[in-house]
């Protein structure tokens, strides 16, 4: 499904520079104009064409009658206890909501940005997965949600008196690990990516933004074929076939030895190295056998891997992994494999951090 038509308006911020100036040059504008433009936008932030004096009248008339800004206004902002993670519920042009996240933790500030309303791919633990798919974000409400908690910093920089914990107050990373599923949206993210990217715009650094899937097999392998300069995060979960199709139904459409040798092919293509992602779930996926399992996988292979504690949601029974037995899962991985791992912070689980939760909990505002 696509979003509604909103009058044949472009979407501004689905716009690389060279479209922007193309537009202008359509319209018989002078390209300062267009230059001008694009700074407000993503240097000074502006929300409105009203915020930017220094465009003609008649620039800001046609702009207002044939483009569109995407406010994206918040329907639900919870912070997490300790300051650190502050959560958005966003409401789109069609009244679908997706989350986005700005988090500050070890001296980093980080936009967790969704990619789809809802997600097809149906991993039984994701409240996003439980909820099923809507339709794909467009380009536009990729870059919107990162100018968001871009805007969102600069007036938390301006009233630090709140106490907030302080991580800088420009937007330096991203990861697309919000709702949806990038791979199965490719050509609407990674062209979102471009955008975010311009050294003259967020100028987000391509080692600084971190593309989190499911193992989409066919898009792995063309952003190794396009040498996409973005990190990989694959969701791995389980290291044989039988327990990640428990877990991961597209696992049956993308098995795990075809899904390891896109990662190959991508680490040996691009140079990069990749983040494999574990939720770590009591007694499904965390025991030290399941842990020299995965070793032997990735043995030898550029990897890192992220252990996530599971967060519960309504629609799964498990329970995330003691500390402990997560502690000796990592121990196991770096010990025995010389494997680097990080085990994910909780901090912010009072705020149902786990992707699509804040959703799910807010269905009757949707309704
Ligand atoms: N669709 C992509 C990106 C979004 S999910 C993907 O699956 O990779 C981002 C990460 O959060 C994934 O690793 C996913 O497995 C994990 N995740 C989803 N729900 C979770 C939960 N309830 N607890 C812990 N991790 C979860
Ligand atoms: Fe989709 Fe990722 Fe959730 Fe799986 S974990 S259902 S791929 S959002």
């Amino acid at each position: 499904m696509q979003p509604p038509d909103a009058g044949h308006r472009v979407p501004l911020y689905g716009l690389t520079r060279s479209e922007l100036t193309e537009l202008f040059q359509r319209w018989g504008l002078a390209q300062a104009h267009a230059g001008r433009l694009w700074n407000y936008l993503y240097l000074e932030l502006a929300p409105t064409f009203d915020a930017m004096p220094e465009l003609p009248d008649r620039v800001r008339a046609r702009l207002a009658a044939e483009t569109e800004l995407l406010p994206l206004p918040v329907a639900q902002a919870t912070d997490s206890s300790d300051g650190f993670t502050r959560k958005y519920l966003l409401t789109l042009a069609d009244q679908k909501q997706i989350e986005t996240v700005l988090m500050r933790f070890t001296g980093r500030v980080t936009a967790c940005l969704s990619s789809q309303v809802g997600c097809a791919m149906g991993c039984v633990f994701c409240a996003t997965g439980q909820m099923g798919y809507t339709r794909h974000l467009t380009p536009a409400e990729v870059v919107a949600q990162a100018v968001h908690v871009a805007r969102a910093l600069r007036s938390s920089a301006s009233s630090q008196s709140q106490g907030v914990p302080s991580a800088g107050t420009r937007l330096r990373n991203v990861v697309l690990m919000g709702m949806g599923e990038p791979l199965h949206n490719y050509d609407a993210v990674l062209h979102a990516v471009d955008i975010l990217r311009d050294p003259g715009g967020l100028a987000l650094a391509g080692d600084r933004i971190t593309l989190s899937t499911v193992g989409v097999v066919p898009g792995i392998l063309r952003l190794a074929a396009e040498r996409r300069s973005v990190n990989l995060a694959v969701s791995l979960h389980a290291a044989t076939q039988p327990e990640r199709m428990a877990l991961v139904p597209v696992a049956r459409t993308w098995p795990l030895d075809q899904l390891m040798a896109a990662c190959r092919t991508y680490s040996e293509q691009t140079g990069r190295r990749i983040f494999y992602e574990w939720t770590l779930i009591e007694g499904q996926n965390d025991s030290p056998e399941q842990a020299r399992t995965v070793g032997r996988l990735l043995r030898g292979m550029a990897a890192q891997v992220n252990l996530i504690p599971l967060n519960p949601t309504g629609g799964f029974a498990g329970i995330p992994t003691r500390p402990e037995a997560a502690r000796i899962f990592q121990r196991i991985l770096f010990e025995e494999f010389e494997l680097p791992s990080t085990i994910r912070q909780r901090r912010g689980i009072d705020i149902a951090a786990g992707c699509g939760q804040l959703a799910t909990a807010d269905k009757s505002v949707e309704s």
